[in-house]
């Protein structure tokens, strides 16, 4: 089965189709602590979003109501069908972190396994994807931002096992319809760097590269992309500038 696609638009600025497959894998590196990923507790000035305790934060993206999810001991799971759900509150530029864990049963490859995604101010995708032993598009591989940069590593666990996603979020800023300042993101997977405040060329879009266009501060998504992959241990620190406190 072919990876990916080559009949799609050239991604600015590389030699590469969107979701193309002959791009390179990223390598495959172990987290050292594999399966022993324990809860990073939030620190005191975080907003918590979710605890395992309700989905009060939380909002469907279908109508905005109560989010569709379930919960499952200490975690929350996507419910497939209901669709995705996004945070209350609206963000700018913030320190995330959360936890997920692709589903126990192994099922379907490439985009088909495990598959979710974070979606920052609900447009920029950071993928979330069952890439044990299950190769996909490098742009589409787990930490991507999808459509636009591999990750620079693999460092996927084990499917049932915790990952860790540690994000900062540098949002774009807008004059009218200019873009003043992109999107810049930096991801840690497991411990692992997969962006290093990277610039994001617009929102995440599937088989081609979009403009930016002007929004303000919005939430956190989470995808419902049909398999039950599950979050944990969510929270968020806003972030200011030095000495604004
Ligand atoms: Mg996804």
């Amino acid at each position: 089965m072919a990876l990916g696609y080559q009949d799609t638009p050239m991604i600015p600025g590389t030699n590469w189709h969107v979701h193309d497959g002959e791009r390179p894998q990223p390598p495959v590196v172990r987290p050292t602590n594999l399966g022993e990923i324990a809860p990073v507790l939030p620190p005191e000035d975080a907003i918590v979003l979710f605890d395992g305790s309700d989905l009060d934060e939380w909002a469907a993206d279908k109508g905005d109501g109560p989010a569709g999810w379930e919960i499952v001991g200490d975690a929350m799971r996507v419910v497939p069908g209901s669709g995705g759900i996004h945070t209350r509150r609206d963000f700018g530029d913030i320190q995330l972190h959360l936890e997920w864990a692709a589903p126990a049963e192994v099922k379907g490859e490439s985009q088909g396994r495990g598959n979710s995604g974070v979606f920052m101010m609900r447009r920029y995708e950071v993928q979330v994807l069952d890439c044990y032993e299950n190769p996909t598009y490098p742009d589409g591989t787990t930490g991507a931002m999808y459509g636009q940069y591999p990750p620079l590593v693999n460092a996927c666990v084990p499917p049932d096992q915790w990952n860790t996603y540690d994000i900062i979020w540098e949002a774009p800023a807008f004059d009218g319809e200019e873009v003043t300042r992109p999107a810049f993101i930096t991801v840690i997977h497991n411990g692992l760097v997969l962006h290093h405040r990277t610039e994001l060329m617009g929102p995440t879009a599937h088989r081609t590269v979009v403009p930016y266009k002007p929004h303000g501060k919005d939430g956190i998504g989470l995808q419902d992309h049909g398999d039950l992959v599950q979050f944990r241990n969510i929270w968020v620190r806003e972030l200011k500038g030095y000495d604004e406190g």
